[in-house]
Parts: C-alpha cells; structure tokens; sequence
C-alpha cells in the first residue's frame, strides 16, 4: 500500500501511519475545530477549538485502531498471524497473513472489530451522559459515540471485504463446507455493494454535494477493487488446491562450492545463465542457499575476495517445505518470509527447489491447456 511511518508495536503488531491517514486526520481535526466545536461552544477561546479538535480527533483514530486490534487480538489468539496494522485515509486494515483455518475462526475474527466499535459508542455515550455537567466534554463524547456507532454498523455491511462480508463468508462456508464457493458468493455481494455506493455518490453529487459524493465513489471503488482482488487470489488459490509442492519443484538445482568467490559465480553463472539462486555444498553437504538478494547485500566491491560461504544463508537458518505439503500453503511461506524460492527438504535431505516463477508457469500451463 506504499509507504508508511512505523508508530510502534502492540502485542507485537507493528502500528503503520499511511501517508494518506495525514491529510484524514487533518481533514476530521479541521472540520470539528472550525465547524463543530464553534457551532457547539460559540464563547471559547479559538485556540482551544483546535486543541479540542485534535484530542477528538486523535481519541477517533484510536477507536478505529482498537477496533483492528479487536480483529487482531482474535486473530492471534486463533493462530493466525497478523503482519501489521495500517491506519490509512479509509480508516484501518489489520492484514492478517492468511485465511482463518475454519469458518468459526473467520466468524470470531471478523465480528470481533465491529463489536469493539459499538462497545466504544457505548463508552462514549456514557461519558456523554455522565459528564453532562462538564460542558466541554459532552460535544466530543456525543461525536465520538455516534461515529463509533457508524463506524460499527458499517463494517456490518455484508459486502466482501467489509467485516459484515466475512461474516457472511464464514455463514456460507459453514454451510456449505466449501471456503471457495463461500469466497465466491461474499465477493459478488461485495461488488454489488461497491456499486451500490459508488451509485449513491453519483445520485449525491448530482443533488448538490459534491465533497460527500465524491467521498462515496472513491469507498465504492477501494471496495470493488478489494473485492475482484480477494475473489482472483482466491480462485487461484482453488486452482491450486490438491497439488503438492512435489508435482512442480525442480530436482536439478545448481550446485556451487562454498569456498568459490562471489565475482566469480557472478560472472561465470548469474551473467551467463540467468540463474537467481544457488544451493551452496561441498561434496554433496548441503551448506547453505545464495540467492542474488544475498550478493547484492554484500557491497560490489567485495566480490573478489568475500566466500560465497560468507554470503549465504547457512543451513540452520534456511526456510523449507516438505515434498508433499499443499503448493498453496508452500507459496504462503514464501510470501511471509518474503523469499522468491525454498528447498524442498524431506528426512534433512534436499529433494530439490520451488520458485514462485515455477508456481506461475505451472499455473499458466495449465490454464493453457485447460486442466
Ligand atoms: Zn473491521
């Protein structure tokens, strides 16, 4: 999603600022200290608007942090791992590393979020009513309440990807006991669901306003195109499902010497052949795997004289897959120690090597010949 500022961590989920979530923040801070607060408070010092405004402000983005933590905290607990939490300007993303194992934990993990909002509307509510007295407090509260409330509902809207989506996917899928069909069905939901807003922004502009039309087309679309993308990976995902990591690995791999130097592999193999990675063994002793990412991280100008040994990731630290696990699940170790190709190793032994360029020509063949 480009880039973003790290904040810090909590249950050690890394807590991501997109650059987008600053020009919300000042948009929300804007709009409550020079339009709300004055017209709820017209006797207050200005300055004291702005402060006001950025505490609610901030006080609303931590409510939308807490509700991905709510759907964080259920994820983690279910074994799921969760790589980082992104507040950006459609509000939060928690991305969760792979689907839920059951329908009961996609159920868990999606409701949790919702309900954290309406629980935080609840709590605000209170403190309006509690505090009534302390005049200040009541505006910021009352707002806080009713934009968790929104916030709570409209995450139930039973569109793919929204949560109410997932909520509808976990029903299909422990109905129907197939997550492909499920998937399927929660997408298109979805996509009527984009449109639908995407059609109100229009109808909106067209009766006048255009700032909030606007708003509604550009959700309509972040959730379509959230929705096409989820139903493609997850039909790819379909395609893949029963093949082994055994039926599309390689078995012959290059081979190199530890003790070889990097300049030299360079020019006598990278250069000349295309390979992108090398297992490193002396005498059938598997040692270690090179890739190129490993020699770019060695400075160019070291080549001549650094070990390929030095170079490598050693054995001990090296990420494997088993011959007979699931291609899709191979792929998905791939994917979250960000590596481009894993040692397929069975009894400590390596039996050969998967790519993801392997996986893709794999895929494309047999789209090709429609099997
Ligand atoms: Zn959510």
């Amino acid at each position: 999603m480009g880039v973003g500022l790290k904040i810090g961590k909590i249950f050690g989920i890394p807590i991501e600022l997109h650059v987008s979530w600053f020009l919300i923040f000042a948009m929300v801070t804007w709009s409550l200290a020079d339009g709300l607060f004055p017209q709820e408070y017209p006797n207050m010092q200005p300055g004291l608007y702005w402060v006001l405004g950025v505490v609610t402000s901030l006080l609303f983005f931590g409510s939308v942090l807490l509700h991905e933590l709510g759907h964080s905290v259920v994820a983690l607990r279910d074994e799921v791992p969760v790589r980082k939490i992104t507040l950006f300007i459609f509000g939060g993303l928690a991305q969760i590393e792979k689907e839920p194992p059951t329908s009961r934990s996609e159920f868990r993990i999606a409701i949790a979020g919702p309900l954290v909002s309406l629980a935080l509307a609840g709590f605000f509510g209170l403190l309006w009513l509690l505090d009534k007295p302390f005049s200040f407090l009541a505006a910021p509260s009352i707002w806080l309440a009713r934009i968790n409330l929104m916030l709570g509902l409209f995450n139930l809207i039973p569109g793919f990807p929204l949560d109410g989506g997932r909520v509808l996917r976990a029903i299909l899928w422990q109905r129907s006991g197939n997550f492909y069909k499920a998937t399927r069905i929660a997408g298109r939901v979805g996509s009527v669901v984009a449109y639908g807003f995407i059609g109100f922004g229009a109808l909106t502009i067209f009766n006048g306003n255009f700032i909030n039309g606007m708003w509604l087309i550009f959700i309509g679309f972040f959730l379509q195109n959230a929705a096409s993308n989820n139903v493609a990976i997850s039909s790819f995902r379909e395609a893949l499902h029963g093949t082994t990591v055994e039926r599309v690995m390689t078995y012959d791999f290059p081979k190199v010497p530890g003790n070889a130097v990097i300049q030299q592999l360079v020019d006598e193999q990278v250069l000349t052949t295309g390979q992108r990675y090398f297992m490193v063994a002396d005498n059938d002793q598997l040692e270690g795997l090179l890739t190129l990412r490993d020699i770019t991280k060695i400075p160019q100008r070291q080549w001549r004289f650094t070990a390929i040994r030095h170079a490598m990731v050693p054995l001990e630290r090296l990420i494997t897959v088993g011959p007979e696990q699931e291609l899709w699940e191979a792929l998905q170790t791939m994917d979250t120690n960000n590596i481009n190709q894993v040692p397929v190793c069975e009894d400590n032994e390596i039996r050969g090597v998967l790519s993801r360029e392997q996986v893709v020509r794999y895929v494309r063949l047999r789209s090709e010949l429609g099997v």
